[in-house]
């Protein structure tokens, strides 16, 4: 299938691309790696008169530690993040997720930034990140404020850059802690009580915040992601 027609324009710098979108207003729409919008515009469940292109954008790519932070450029593609030592170092569970996303086409276009501000609930980062406790910095022609993960994904496909700006806000950076982990995992919870014929993934991580005295703060975060029923329930095999 093919998308309604649209225009084009890339953008130069953050503030070029602000602007762009407070131009566009509802007819704009900011692209990235494109692998989620170009579907959907294909799919015509979206069909803006204008995309404006963030891949010109200097600057906003790659991965840096700031004190014990990891901060993420929004269009750090999956590739990056998968690869960067920082990430495997201080985030092991997100460079695992990135490196498992789609094929090497999607991890080489697709961007952490354009994931979690497309936010489908089925997608890998925006859960793996929830577990992390991340922040996400975003900015308005006005404004620049940080987001906590609890208050960011506030819908199915819905943020709250969405609906505290609408399309005058965009999303820069994201920042996870890099405490010490203790133990992460990656687990499937298969038949508990409450979901018996659903296959739940789940992304938890334990770290130790350090504290003056002998013993750190542990805290834990599980995050949920996908459910679907299992083979078992559909009355076929009993997958693992
Ligand atoms: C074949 C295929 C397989 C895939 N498999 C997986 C998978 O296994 N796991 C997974 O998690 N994902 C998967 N994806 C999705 C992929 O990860 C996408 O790259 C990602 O969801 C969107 O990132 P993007 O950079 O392509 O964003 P785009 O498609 O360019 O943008 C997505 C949305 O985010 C908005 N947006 C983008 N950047 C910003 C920004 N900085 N600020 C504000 N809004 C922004 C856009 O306006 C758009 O609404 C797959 C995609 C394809 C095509």
């Amino acid at each position: 299938m093919f998308p309604a027609s649209f225009g084009y324009v890339a953008a130069r710098s953050v503030e070029e691309a602000l602007e762009l979108m407070v131009k566009h207003g509802e007819d704009g729409k900011l692209l990235a790696g494109g692998h989620s919008l170009i579907p959907a515009m294909k799919l015509r469940l979206q069909s803006p008169r204008t995309l404006i292109d963030l891949g010109t954008v200097p600057g906003l790519r790659g991965v840096r530690q700031e004190g014990a932070e990891l901060v993420m450029g929004a269009l750090t593609v999956h590739a990056d993040v998968a690869s960067s030592e920082l990430v495997r170092k201080h985030l092991p569970g997100l460079a695992e997720a990135a490196s498992v996303i789609g094929d090497l086409q999607v991890r080489n276009r697709g961007t952490i930034g354009g994931s979690v501000a497309h936010a489908d609930p089925a997608a890998d980062l925006p859960v793996i990140l929830t577990a992390l406790d991340a922040s996400f910095a975003v900015r308005s022609p006005t404004a620049s404020r940080t987001i906590a993960v609890d208050d960011f994904f506030t819908d199915f496909y819905t943020t709250a850059m969405n609906s505290a700006c609408g399309h005058g806000e965009r999303l820069c950076e994201i920042a996870a802690s890099c405490f010490r982990l203790r133990r992460r995992q990656r687990r499937r919870i298969d038949h508990a009580p409450s979901v018996r014929h659903l296959r739940v993934r789940a992304h938890c991580h334990q770290r130790i915040e350090q504290r003056p005295g002998p013993r750190g703060r542990h805290r834990d975060r599980i995050a949920g992601q996908t459910a679907h029923p299992t083979d078992d329930h559909r009355g076929g095999r009993q997958g693992g």
